[in-house]
């Protein structure tokens, strides 16, 4: 039994804690609203918490505290912890709060509270369960591949430190755009409990590193340039739709008048009461956010230069499997919600997700 990897994420996420309670924090109303029927408050400061951490923990591999690679040497260690913090975290958030009737299995796989907060006000548990996966996954990426690069010093994979690029950005970009995610679907209409507890304390932070965890031992494929560089093409096409059409929707629930990138007016369809979008990335299809997040997963598979390994493929799978079904359900949702306006909206926007084709 490895202690010092099953202790490691219960360290690194106590330390996520104290960094998100003492760092300076933007302060900002959400989309959610709260008991009052006010906007819940949040404090969002995941930028600073992801580079103070990650600086931390540069400085004890230079110090030579920790070897370079010690998520990796501690992986199955850190990822057995991780699961079984998982497991006690949402236990203990679904029993901390009555039952809303729905039989336990299902309330221990959805949870029961839908908005959870500690210490006051002064931290959201879901922001927070994001922020601490998202740090996990950055200190995974960074020791998988620097056991790449230690094995391999003078023939390193371009693929891997692409791969670690790419999904840094991933990161980076999620915490840069905290406030954005305020009006996602986790957080008006989840509950906080396994799926999201254990997801983001145990499988966000390992999963999502699966390509690397996969391939970080193997030699340098030694694909082309045009390989990489259509991965990357990939990669960033899909990122555009994602963030374009977050970024799109967000500046329009803040203010439906408002120009997207300074220039292009809202098409909208309304009924007097509501109104939505059905103009650029809304009138290519209903979901093309989550086609750029299936291209961003594609990007990251191809770029590892190994196609006929498994692991790499099984983040872009594991996003067809969790948005499509999702994309059903946020249907369902929107037809109960605006009735008549979306199946307006569905008649000028016929697609689900991918334009021309589904
Ligand atoms: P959306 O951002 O698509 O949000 C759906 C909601 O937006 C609907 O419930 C509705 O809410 C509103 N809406 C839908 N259509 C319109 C429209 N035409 N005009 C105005 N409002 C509309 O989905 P998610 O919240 O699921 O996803 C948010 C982002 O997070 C996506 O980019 C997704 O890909 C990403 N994501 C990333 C994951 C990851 O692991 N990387 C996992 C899951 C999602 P309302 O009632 O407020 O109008």
């Amino acid at each position: 039994m490895d202690l010092v990897g099953f202790c490691t994420p219960w360290v690194v996420y106590a330390l996520v804690l104290a960094l998100h309670l003492v760092l300076p924090a933007q302060r900002v109303r959400g989309y959610v609203r709260g008991a009052d029927g006010a906007p819940l408050a949040y404090r969002l400061n995941g930028v600073p918490v992801l580079i103070v951490t990650v600086a931390l923990w540069a400085t004890a591999c230079a110090q030579g505290l920790l070897p370079w690679d010690f998520l990796w040497v501690h992986r199955w260690g850190a990822l057995a912890g991780a699961v079984t913090l998982g497991l006690v975290f949402s236990l203990a958030i679904v029993l901390a709060a009555p039952s809303t009737g729905r039989g336990f299995l299902a309330e221990f796989y959805l949870g029961r509270l839908e908005n959870p907060r500690i210490l006051g006000d002064r931290v959201d548990l879901k922001m927070f369960l994001y922020l601490v996966g998202a740090t996990m996954l950055e200190l995974n990426l960074l020791s998988f591949a620097a056991h790449h690069v230690l094995g391999n010093p003078l023939a390193s994979s371009p693929g891997v430190l692409l791969y670690t690029a790419m999904l840094s950005w991933f990161v980076l970009d999620y915490l840069f755009f905290e406030r954005v995610h305020l009006y996602t679907y986790d957080l008006f209409a989840e509950r906080v409990g396994f799926k999201l507890g254990w997801g983001c304390l145990a499988f966000y932070p390992f999963f999502y590193a699966v390509g690397l965890w996969t391939t970080a031992a193997l030699p340098d494929p030694g694909r082309p340039t045009w390989w990489l560089a259509l991965a990357v093409v990939v990669f960033f096409a899909g990122w555009c739709l994602a963030r374009g059409a977050n970024l799109q929707k967000f500046f329009f629930k803040l203010d439906p008048n408002h120009r997207f990138l300074g220039l292009f007016a809202p098409g909208v369809v309304e009924d007097g009461t509501h109104r939505l979008l059905c103009s650029g990335f809304w009138g290519i299809s209903r979901h093309v956010n989550y086609l750029g997040e299936i291209l961003m997963a594609t990007g990251l598979a191809l770029v590892l230069g190994w196609p006929g390994v498994i692991g790499p493929w099984l983040y872009p799978l594991y996003y067809v499997v969790l948005l499509f079904p999702r994309e059903r359900d946020d249907h369902r949702r929107c037809a109960a919600k605006y009735g008549a306006l979306w199946d307006e909206y569905c008649r000028r926007v016929p697609r689900r997700i991918v334009p021309g084709l589904y």
